[in-house]
């Protein structure tokens, strides 16, 4: 059996690449070596960047229906409440960042809404079929599957590893995978129901001469649980008992029933960066190319822009431009090793029980992440995140630069009355748009900026041209 993309591994990395190859009429195939879906929370904060991508890939609506805002979490010190705040500040929406907070799902559900997203697309993730080993020539990869009817060998264009921190794929290419794992450090963490707690509400319970060690309580969105972490000392069980004293003990109450956790964790900090993310045919994704802290909720969000800086370019490979894909590696391992930096120094923040640990700053929703080469100066240059715009067309309606860019294809936007519409670049999948400023009447088929802001500040230049990647970045800016 053939096919074009073989992606091992059907956590969020996979789901997203395999929903962003299919919705490109790529043949892909996805392996999970599980007998079933993991149940957990895990990575229960999806960031406002990653929002922008499912918005593109069309599950923000189920998303957004699934989840919550970011609660408030009440402070207990000894027992007693001595603030409510939120993990970030909630932000109004502006015209370029339309969803400018993150939002809270857990793991399972937010993978849940993926699979029903490539199932529209006839691809189903194959359960209890494991990538065992691969071999990788010039032309492809041939490699060796256990499933449930035995062993198969398959034959692929690509292959893609995202297959976790354990990968297969990894340890197969001998790919070193630098860093360190701290064993002085362990967290018990995991999905609970605590009734006496009110589930609008997040909790950090703590000793007041400790208040940075204490236990969090985040509430789940529609299930009556909570995902807690609490720290566990060296030879300590992970068990409910454990859990139930510890709260016990940093909360003053005896109220607090914890029951039977519905899915839990030893957690270690376990922090690391593979060194390459491709060789030829094969390449890595999401935390089988990098390790995270949980502390600034990172993990689940950088391998979903993995799967999105890869899918179209594969697809362009696939399609004839066998170079699309080398830009993979440079722009997403260096993005990884910043993150590890912003997680790390969150998790040391925690560790040294810094009285700003929670604050986790704007950086963390991966709007600020570039592209753009060292050298590069100045606001939206190649590399840079495209920004949404209101736009106006002729006939009155409005449309949002977000609307024009979603689906497969790249768009190529001529700003200013003189800009030729027609103009675009060689490839036959971008579509062009002329846009004008606030100022200017609009010939047929142009869009009027709606007021002023980054973007379409350019639109008064005439002859400017940016043409917008498929993942969103800007690939390149010509100024008229
Ligand atoms: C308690 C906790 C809290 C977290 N909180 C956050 C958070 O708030 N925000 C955030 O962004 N991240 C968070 N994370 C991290 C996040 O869960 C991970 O970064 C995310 O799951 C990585 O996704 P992935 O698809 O790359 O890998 P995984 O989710 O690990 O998926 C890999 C899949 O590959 C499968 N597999 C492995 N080997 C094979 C093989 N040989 N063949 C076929 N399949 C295979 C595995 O069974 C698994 O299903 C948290 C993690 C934990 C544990």
């Amino acid at each position: 059996m053939t096919s074009q993309v073989l992606v091992a591994g059907a956590g969020p990395t996979g789901l997203t690449l395999a929903i962003d190859l299919a919705r490109r009429g790529v043949d892909v195939r996805i392996v999970e070596r599980a007998t079933e879906f993991c149940a957990g929370s895990r990575g229960d904060g999806i960031q406002p960047r990653t929002l922008e991508v499912f918005e593109d890939l069309g599950v923000l609506d189920a998303i957004h229906a699934a989840g919550i805002p970011v609660p408030l979490t009440r402070v207990f010190l000894d027992g007693n409440v001595v603030t409510e705040r939120r993990m970030s500040e909630l932000r109004e929406p502006t015209p370029a960042v339309p969803y400018p907070n993150p939002w809270m799902l857990g793991q399972s559900d937010t993978e849940a809404i993926l699979r029903a997203r490539l199932a529209e697309f006839g691809v189903r993730v194959e359960l209890s079929t494991a990538l065992v080993t691969f071999t990788h020539d010039a032309d492809g990869v041939t490699a060796t599957l256990a499933g449930p009817g035995g062993a198969e060998t398959v034959r692929a264009d690509y292959l893609v590893g995202a297959d976790g921190g354990r990968s297969t794929v990894r340890k197969t290419l001998g790919i070193a995978f630098e860093g360190s794992t701290d064993d002085s450090i362990r967290m018990l963490l995991g999905d609970v129901p605590v009734d006496a707690l009110d589930h609008g509400y997040g909790y950090w319970f703590a000793d007041a001469h400790e208040p940075m060690h204490g236990i969090s309580l985040t509430p789940l969105a529609g299930r009556n649980l909570f995902q807690f972490a609490t720290p566990l000392g060296q030879d300590a069980e992970p068990t409910r008992a454990v859990l139930q004293d510890s709260l016990d003990r940093v909360s003053g109450r005896t109220d607090l029933i914890v029951g039977e956790p519905e899915w839990s964790t030893v957690w270690r900090p376990n922090i690391r960066l593979a060194q390459r993310f491709r060789v030829g045919r094969v390449f890595l994704a999401g935390d089988a190319a990098h390790a995270h802290p949980p502390t600034g909720g990172q993990g689940m969000n950088t391998g979903i822009q993995d799967a999105y800086n890869l899918g179209w370019k594969l697809a362009a490979a696939l399609g004839g431009d066998t170079s699309a894909p080398d830009t993979y590696e440079s722009e997403r391992r260096a993005v990884a090793a910043r993150i590890l930096g912003l997680s790390s120094a969150l998790l040391d923040k925690h560790v040294s029980g810094a009285e700003d640990a929670m604050d986790r700053g704007e950086d963390t929703h991966q709007l600020t992440l570039t592209y753009r080469t060292p050298d590069a100066t100045g606001t939206l240059v190649a590399g840079d995140r495209a920004p949404d715009a209101p736009l106006r067309r002729a006939d009155g309606s409005t449309v949002r630069l977000f609307e024009l860019f979603r689906g497969p294809h790249a768009t190529l936007l001529n700003f200013g009355a003189e800009a030729d519409s027609a103009a675009g670049p060689e490839d036959t999948g971008t579509q062009a748009y002329s846009l004008v400023g606030p100022e200017t009447p609009p010939r047929d088929g142009q869009l009027v900026a709606i007021g002023s802001h980054a973007f379409t500040e350019y639109a008064a230049d005439a002859g400017t041209r940016v043409l917008v990647r498929p993942d969103g970045y800007l690939a390149w800016r010509n100024d008229g």
